[in-house]
């Protein structure tokens, strides 16, 4: 048998090359849809992994929260009302648990710092963690106040005040209505 030694130029070998790449290329595209949605996505993605802290936030119109909430929670945790002294269900709540926010659900504060202020709202001497609240100065009705909000939904809570007992010294005073009591089990 006669042996056949052919060498493919150069040249030719870079025309297949790119045929087999655009061939490849087209493929991948169709598998992966559109272009510029896939950019997108990928940019919140390297976003995360540079540290950024990815909070589920919790974003609803008013009219969705209007949907869940009873008219005294929504006036109270969206439009930063406040409940009428010694009305609140929690005030006398003596029970070991958790307060939750009334709106999503995260954990605010703990039955072990809770303290009577004699104020007529539920206090607290410090949150469960200091990253699920968020407190801002307040300067409504020519007060200066510090308000208490849910970290993860923006709700209401009520305002901090620096006259509270040991260890923190700090008083929590918040709205029953913008929390809901999880008994310890
Ligand atoms: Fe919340």
């Amino acid at each position: 048998m006669q042996k056949t030694n052919r060498s493919i130029s150069p040249s030719a070998f870079l025309a297949v090359a790119a045929i087999v790449l655009i061939g490849a290329a087209q493929v991948f595209r169709a598998q992966s849809g559109p272009a510029q949605p896939e950019s997108k996505t990928t940019i919140v993605k390297s976003d995360a992994k540079k540290g950024t802290k990815m909070t589920d936030k919790v974003i609803k119109t008013d009219e969705e929260w209007r949907q869940i909430l009873t008219p005294e929670q929504f006036q109270v945790t969206r439009k930063a009302g406040t409940e009428r002294a010694f009305t609140g269900e929690l005030l006398n709540n003596h029970e070991e648990g958790v307060y939750l926010c009334s709106d999503c659900g995260q954990e605010l504060f703990s039955s072990d710092t809770k303290f009577d202020s004699g104020t007529g709202w539920p206090s607290f001497y410090a949150p469960l963690e200091a990253e699920n609240v968020e407190e801002k100065s307040d300067s409504a009705y020519g007060m200066k106040r510090v308000e208490v909000m849910c970290s993860r939904c923006d709700a209401h809570l009520g305002h901090v005040f620096e006259d509270g007992p040991k260890p923190t010294g700090l008083r929590y005073c918040m709205n029953s209505v913008s929390l809901k009591f999880e008994a310890k089990k």
